[in-house]
This record gives C-alpha cells, structure tokens and sequence, in this order.
C-alpha cells in the first residue's frame, strides 16, 4: 500500500471527487432513517405508497455508505492505530480469493466478501452496525419468548466536564455491581419475580461532559411495580454511587420504565447508529452527541472531538455492549450467544448476486484514498457499471474485469 498521504490530502481527494450522497437531502426524512431491518417490516406491513417505498431505500443505502466512510475516517485518528479498527476491511490473500467479490443480497445490500472486518462494536460503524442488527433480534424475540413482562431501568450518575470516562465507568459500574449483590438483591429478585436481566451500556457526551448510562432490561413473571423499583434502586444504588464519593440525583440516578411502548421504542433503537448527515464542523451549545456524531466531528477536523473519541476508545476497550444475565438466554429462547467477531464477519445470507471483484491492486487503491463508502454508494446506485465510471473518473483507467471482457 504505496502512497498513503496525510488524512488531510486525502479528505482533498474526497472533496475533490465529491460525497455526493454525504449532505443531500437527508434532513426532510430523517425521522425514518436508519433501523433497517424495522423500515422493511414496517414497509411491508403497511403497504406504503412507492414514494415512501423509494424513501426508505434511498435512506437505507446512503446510511449504509456512510458508515463505510465514517470507519475509513476513523482509521485514521490520533490513537486508532493501536486498536483493531485500523485494520478493518483489509483484503485477505491467504484466503485463495483472487480479491474482493462485490455481492448484492436478495434485500438489495450490497456486500464486500474476501475481507477481514474487525468486529470492534464501540469504535467501527460498519462491525457495530452489523453486530447490533443481530443482538436487537435477539432482544426482541427474548422479549417475544419470554412470556412474561420486561421494565427497562436505567442507571446514571452526576458529572461535569471536568470527569474523565473511564473514571465515571468505573464508578458507575462498580455501584452497579454493589448494588446487584448480597442478599438484598436475593430478595429483590424474588420479590419482582426477576427471572432473567440484560444489561447494556451506552454513552453520550453533552454539555456536562460524559454521561455513561447502563439499561438494565429486566424480565419478570408479574407485571413490574414501577415505582417500587424506582425507590428501592434509587436509594441503595445512590448509597453505592455516594460511598464511592460520587452522586447521583434522587430524580435522574434511576429512571423506571415499564411500558409496551417504551421496551419496544428501546429495542428497536437498541445500538442503532444515528443519521450523520447533520453532524457538522462544530457542535453546537446544548448539544448531546453520540459517539458516532463525535467520531464524524472528529473526521470532519474537530480536535476536541478527536480527544474525546480518543479517550472513548481507551474507557471503552474490552468492555461489552451487552450482557445477558446467567440463564438468561436459555430462559428467553435464545440459542447459544455468539461472539462479536462471529457476527461481524458472518455471511448469512447465502442468496447473493455477483456485481464485481476487485483486484487486489484495485482494492489497495480505493482503501488508500478512502473512497470504500464512495464506492458502496455507486455501487448501490449502478452495479458493476457504477463502480467502473468512479473508478475511470478517479483512476482514470477502468476496472480490470470489466476492461479484460
Ligand atoms: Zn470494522
């Protein structure tokens, strides 16, 4: 791989050629970005008219490019050479593939096999997008098999701008972990008729610095008391959270919710990656960003945002997204869990159509100069075809395949 510029020589190739599909027209629709695998069942359910049909797609596609170009973007900030993103979607020779195979799914996706993904869920848009979509199945069918009631409870704590991550996660955590111990949490247990739990943690950065929260989605046999949980978790767990010399408030430590609406909004959401299109070079006041909107502000030239991430990816390192209690999976019908790595790199879909293979040469170029997210999106756009024009305006010489034919 020859050639490699500065991050800044290359944006200028990007912007040179144009992320046509990065800023347009995204704002009117927002509201039904993203959540594919929802999109498509809601469309398929309601019957909606081809313009919303088109919609969804259009969205969906472009979505899907730009996590692409987000990961290539985050490849290259301070610190991220040290951690597995780096080396996402490298092409793997010793695999006997001659390089990498361009496949449309049956759901129109479009795919790039022949490749190592790097199964980082907190730090690569593109693993994270594909391990989430598998762990929000599983939610929502535990919920579905469960057979009883589920409450999602979550836990915060109080913190300024001047709290470091990783020291808020501990202290967060480590409350948590006191406060779901002992006997207490025995008759606790018994007394809401708790039968199984999953825990998942998320992050949102904010005026008043970082604000990691722990969802705690609970499945019981009797319909949950939602104040009753409220007051007995706010007070041990404001206990733990104040002996380890932090506080929590009495109205916001520990938020009860128990409603259809709620666990199903929860879910469906589980992990998603937010719109990005809106994520400009500067964050405004007020503003409580994602990960993923600091990561595209950091892309973008932000270098405040590009210490945070930093300092995300470093509090971050090793920890789970999500975590089912012990018997928990059997309980709600689930096979045995899969590892992250598994669902990153897994082909699931056998029904697929060729579009294009790529040379490995040809692979290096468009990896180099960033253009993976680029390249998804023409081919989404054009197949075959599609890749050829980019590759002709950027290259200036066609794809091997097709010129050879
Ligand atoms: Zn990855």
């Amino acid at each position: 791989m020859a050639g490699i510029g500065s991050l800044s020589d290359r944006n200028a190739v990007s912007a040179l050629w144009g992320y046509s599909y990065y800023n347009t027209g995204a704002n009117a629709i927002q509201a039904v970005q993203e959540g594919e695998e929802k999109h498509r069942d809601d469309r398929s359910a309601c019957g909606h008219s081809g313009f919303l049909v088109n919609t969804y797609e259009y969205n969906f596609r472009r979505s899907a490019s730009k996590r692409y170009s987000l990961m290539q973007g985050i490849k290259h900030l301070k610190g991220m050479s040290r951690y597995q993103v780096h080396n996402c979607m490298t092409y793997l020779p010793d695999q006997g593939a001659q390089g990498v195979e361009v496949v449309k799914r049956e759901s129109g996706q479009v795919a790039f096999k022949n490749l190592k993904y790097c199964s980082s869920v907190w730090l690569c848009p593109v693993c994270s997008s594909r391990i989430a979509s598998a762990r929000r199945n599983e939610l929502g069918q535990a919920v579905k098999n469960s057979g009883g009631y589920t409450a999602l409870i979550t836990f915060t704590l109080a913190h300024s701008n001047a709290d470091k991550l990783e020291d808020l996660l501990k202290a967060l955590r480590k409350a948590l972990n006191s406060t779901k111990s002992g006997r207490w949490y025995e008759s606790f247990l018994v007394e809401h008729e708790i039968t199984a739990s999953a825990s998942s943690l998320e992050f949102t950065h904010g005026d008043n610095g970082w604000h990691p929260h722990i969802h705690w989605l609970i499945f019981t046999k009797s319909k949950p008391k939602a104040g009753r949980l409220q007051e007995q978790l706010n007070e041990r767990f404001g206990n733990f959270v104040r002996k380890n010399g932090r506080y929590s408030s009495a109205f916001h430590g520990v938020n009860v919710k128990a409603s259809r609406d709620d666990i199903s909004g929860y879910i469906s959401k589980w992990n998603i990656i937010e719109e990005l299109s809106n994520v400009q070079a500067k964050r405004g006041r007020g503003e409580s960003l994602t990960a993923w909107q600091l990561a595209q502000l950091a892309v973008n030239g932000d270098q405040e945002a590009e210490a945070l991430w930093l300092e995300y990816a470093k509090a971050t390192y090793r920890k789970k997204a999500l975590q089912w209690s012990r018997g928990a999976r059997e309980l709600c019908g689930l096979n045995e869990e899969k590892q992250d790595d598994e669902l990153a790199q897994e082909d699931t879909t056998p029904e697929e159509e060729h579009v294009i293979t790529f040379t490995p040469e040809e692979w290096y170029f468009i990896e180099d100069h960033l253009l993976i997210g680029e390249m998804h999106h023409a081919i989404m756009e054009g197949g075959a075809q599609g890749a050829n024009a980019l590759m002709i305006r950027i290259r200036g010489k066609p794809l091997k395949e097709l010129a050879g034919a």
